[in-house]
């Protein structure tokens, strides 16, 4: 599995792809901010969309049993890095756990609908890209950001 040169557009498209249905399924809105078509990193695809499917179905299901629930990815270009951030409406993150949620097998999911490694997986993988994984969370939502070296930017 080797780094490739890859649009954070078309891992997002790849991504949703795999997802999709399920929000359509479960009635929760998917929105996706504009993508600058030229911005892209370099980085081993499957892993990456790994980690954006993580983080979708983690939102996801935070949010699906509220009122109007609702996903959104935006995707930011820094001076030598891209933002991607994944943000919900469901009901934040305690402060009593922030600092549990990336260590593998730590869930607050019912036994069998989560084994806890999503996030630390995510995570590893984003860190062997040189970036890094963040939580900013507050009451009535929660935002992921990664952040990673744009192509050409890497050490
Ligand atoms: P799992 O999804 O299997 O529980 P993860 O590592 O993906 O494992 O997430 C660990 C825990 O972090 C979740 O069980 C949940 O408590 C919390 N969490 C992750 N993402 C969110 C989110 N978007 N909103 C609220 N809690 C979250
Ligand atoms: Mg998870």
């Amino acid at each position: 599995d080797e780094f490739e040169l890859s649009p954070v557009g078309q891992l997002i498209d790849d991504t949703i792809e795999l997802c999709g249905q399920k929000f359509k399924s479960a009635g929760v809105k998917l929105k996706v901010g504009m993508i600058e078509d030229q911005l892209e990193i370099k980085c081993r695809r499957v892993q990456m969309i790994q980690v954006l499917f993580n983080l979708l179905n983690n939102a996801l299901d935070a949010c699906k049993l509220l009122d109007r629930p609702m996903v959104s990815i935006e995707v930011a270009e820094l001076q030598n890095s891209v933002a991607i951030s994944i943000t919900d409406n469901g009901p934040g993150i305690p402060e009593s756990i922030k600092n549990k949620i990336f260590e593998p097998f730590f869930t607050t999911k019912e036994v069998g609908s989560g084994v806890g490694v999503g996030l630390s997986i995510a995570k590893g993988v984003v860190e062997e890209h040189q970036g890094s994984l963040e939580l900013e969370s507050q009451t009535g939502n929660t935002v992921f950001i990664i952040t990673l070296p744009k192509a050409g930017e890497e050490q």
